[in-house]
Parts: C-alpha cells; structure tokens; sequence
C-alpha cells in the first residue's frame, strides 16, 4: 500500500517535469499573460500635423477608440478586422490620451504633441512669424 503511494507521487513528479502544460492550472496568472491584450505603445510624442500608429496586439474584442483632447491628438483613421489599429494625427502642442476601449478592458497611451516652429519664406527686410507668433531670427 505505501509503495502504491510513493509511485503515484513518483510518477506525478516526473509528469510535473515532463508536461509543462501541466504548469498552466498552477499558475492561471502566466497563461493568461501570454495572450495579454495591450497596446504596442504607452506612451510616444509626435510633431503636429505628424501621424502615428497605435495597435491593439491581441484585441478580444471589437476596439473603440478615443482621445481626451482631440483638438491635441486625435484619431484620425481606424483599420483592421475589430478596428484594432488606429492613426493618430498631432494637432498642436499639448497631451493627450488616447484610449481604446474593448468590452470593459480600457488600454491607454499618453501623447505628447510638440510644435516646431515653421516660418513662411521670409523676405530680406522683415522676419517670418510661425502660425504660434514666434518670430523667426534674422
Ligand atoms: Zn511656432
């Protein structure tokens, strides 16, 4: 009767070591991890009038985009079987955070939009001034 017991705990140990997917009802947390919805960036900056891509990698589910200051970034164009791809346009200057919704699950990455300073040709007498009011050195 003890040598039946040792056994099982014997072969129980070597299937242990053997079948790794016997890990997985040990730790639900791991396998869960590796099919994690996330999004290939948290955070990323971008230049004003510049376009960026936001992905969903694994979505569960259909994704619905959205950005706290669509007057700094804003979504501009939405692909992909469950609209899991987004391109983000930088606005002006500023931040924003854009979201993606899927069921309940909330992903998000903060954008920082930065201004550069662009001047129209100037001529020899006067300096050119950006669309923000800077003026350009002469
Ligand atoms: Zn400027």
């Amino acid at each position: 009767m003890k040598e039946k017991i040792c056994h099982a705990i014997r072969l129980s140990l070597i299937l242990l070591a053997v079948v790794s997917g016997i890990c997985m009802w040990q730790e639900p947390m791991k396998s869960e991890a590796a099919g994690k919805m996330r999004l290939n960036k948290k955070k990323a900056s971008l230049n004003e009038k510049k376009k960026l891509m936001l992905q969903v990698k694994k979505p569960k589910g259909k994704v619905a985009w959205s950005s706290s200051k669509p007057s700094i970034a804003k979504i501009q164009k939405k692909s992909g079987k469950k609209n899991e791809k987004a391109v983000v346009l930088g606005v002006k200057a500023g931040k924003a955070t854009i979201t993606a919704k899927i069921g309940k699950k909330k992903l998000a990455a903060v954008i920082t939009v930065k201004h550069i300073h662009k001047y129209s040709q100037s001529t020899c007498a006067r300096p050119a001034t950006c669309s923000c009011g800077k003026k350009s050195e002469v």
